[in-house]
């Protein structure tokens, strides 16, 4: 059931509509769903006297709290559960009622409220949170999915292969739901842990699928890994990526491998998503090659960025935390959520330049609020190190095919120092002695500390090292100090 009859067109309605109507849409999506049907949000809507109703303004908005991970310890508290009185007099309830009778309004309300998936956070550090969808929620996934397929300019006819790990996760999900959505072929594989490299290289080489979509590693291994056993993949079009940032030099290597596999006019599509709202942002596909910024949905979901230590909305076009509201959600709900990530490049309602919709953009790169570490590297004093700044200078940094920083103890002595140690496969071809000297004084400049050692190995060793196809997301960064010491890990907010 959609609470404002009219939804404005996601590709063409100009910014002052849009406002207008997403907070008319959050009132009544607050008044009547959210706030009687969450136990989490009735209390926190009661404790600061207010009322949804008289949310008339963005001021007003910005006076609701902010939900963040921590709040979530327990996840039923955010689930919607309908009072059967309250709904049964709603109108549209009513109406149902006697046109089809009492049963056929009974499955409506199962349909809007009845929990049936489940997908999870992955959090590296946090217990797993679950997030329910209702039949409801799977069909706003079928929404968000084909404009995922649209954004990508994907055509029925094409080919598309999900190589995604079989998991309760939103990005299997999203594509599964982007195929149903948009009424496409579309071939899940369950990725590497399911049928192994060699499984799904097989499974491409005998399907020559138009599109390709997958987290950004396990797509460049399967391409690499097909391109150096002698594969011809001439139908691609689109490298569709999820589940983990982009950074430009791994957009580049991918297109420079889909090259050599016979498909030098392939795209590479970013996707920016997160569990808790239940659905992706592309990029789109236009005429140039360059990052277009994520494409919003905004009749499905508010978005917000903030300053991560004052918590004010920052203007549009200025970098912020991103912070979103869904606007016809069910089953599990957030509002006003904390992502923890940053849009660096901030938020846009100009025209898209590259497929001309009128959507708000994010414009990235996105890092993470968290990413600034306090390293004990000398006897003086902590030093801050963001490790933001350190992900996108090695991901783009030509010559390395792979990377990880590991952080450890001198001597593996909880007393001792801290030690950063970075493991590196070198691309084909590069000397690792230039690779070397490059790195290191890169390394330095970005963080005025030098790494205690630079380790090179195998793509083997480093890919089982990092965990490409057996984890979720892949361990870029590993922490191996020893666990018991205060401190040693404080993590602080950058600005
Ligand atoms: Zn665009």
């Amino acid at each position: 059931m959609k609470l404002l009859r009219h939804t404005p067109d996601w590709n063409a309605t100009p910014p002052e509509a849009w406002r207008e109507w997403q907070l008319t849409q959050l009132r009544e999506y607050l008044s009547r769903r959210v706030v009687p049907f969450s136990a989490h949000y009735r209390r926190v809507f009661e404790e600061h006297s207010i009322q949804p109703s008289d949310i008339r303004s963005y001021e007003d908005w910005s006076r609701v709290p902010f939900t963040s991970k921590k709040d979530l310890a327990n996840p039923r508290d955010f689930v919607l559960v309908p009072d059967e009185t309250a709904l049964r007099h709603e109108p549209g309830m009513l109406l149902t009622a006697l046109l089809h009778g009492r049963a056929a309004a009974k499955e409506k309300a199962e349909a809007e409220f009845r929990p049936i998936l489940l997908t999870s956070t992955t959090g590296r550090s946090s217990d797993p949170v679950p997030f329910l969808y209702t039949k409801h929620d799977l069909e706003n996934l079928n929404i968000s999915g084909t404009r995922l397929m649209l954004a990508g300019r994907s055509q029925r006819d094409f080919k598309h292969v999900n190589l995604f790990p079989y998991a309760p996760h939103l990005a299997f999900w999203l594509a599964h739901h982007a195929g149903l959505g948009f009424g496409t072929f579309m071939l899940s594989t369950g990725g590497g842990k399911t049928l192994g490299t060699d499984g799904n290289i097989r499974l491409i080489d005998k399907i020559q699928p138009d599109i390709l979509i997958g987290m950004p590693t396990f797509i460049y291994h399967v391409l690499r890994e097909a391109y150096e056993t002698g594969r011809q993949w001439p139908n691609l079009k689109r490298l569709v990526l999820g589940g983990e940032k982009v950074a430009d030099g791994l957009r580049a290597r991918l297109r420079e491998l889909a090259t050599l596999l016979g498909s030098p006019d392939t795209h590479v599509m970013a996707t920016y998503g997160f569990t808790e709202a239940k659905m992706a942002f592309p990029e789109c596909v236009g005429q140039s090659l360059d990052a277009s910024g994520y494409h919003l949905s905004p009749d499905l979901g508010l978005v917000e960025l903030i300053n991560p230590e004052t918590g004010d909305v920052v203007p549009d076009g200025h970098p912020g935390e991103i912070v979103f509201t869904p606007l016809d959600a069910r089953g599990t709900v957030v509002v006003r959520y904390r992502t923890g990530d940053i849009a660096e490049g901030g938020m846009t309602w100009e025209k898209c330049p590259n497929c001309g919709r009128t959507c708000p953009r994010l414009l990235g790169p996105i890092s993470r609020v968290s990413e600034v570490r306090e390293l004990h590297v000398d006897k003086l004093k902590g030093t801050l190190v963001n490790f933001n700044l350190l992900e996108h200078l090695l991901d783009d940094q030509k010559g390395i095919a792979a990377w990880q920083i590991e952080l450890r103890k001198r001597h593996d002595d909880p007393l001792e120092m801290d030690e950063v140690h970075l493991h590196v496969t070198a691309e084909p071809g590069v000397r690792e002695s230039e690779l070397e000297l490059a790195v290191s004084r890169r390394f330095h400049e970005a963080t005025e500390i030098t790494p205690n050692g630079l380790h090179f190995h195998t793509l083997a060793e480093l890919r089982d090292q990092l965990g490409v196809g057996r984890l979720l997301k892949e361990e870029k960064i590993v922490d191996h100090r020893p666990k018991n010491q205060p401190a040693a890990a404080s993590v602080a907010l950058s600005s």
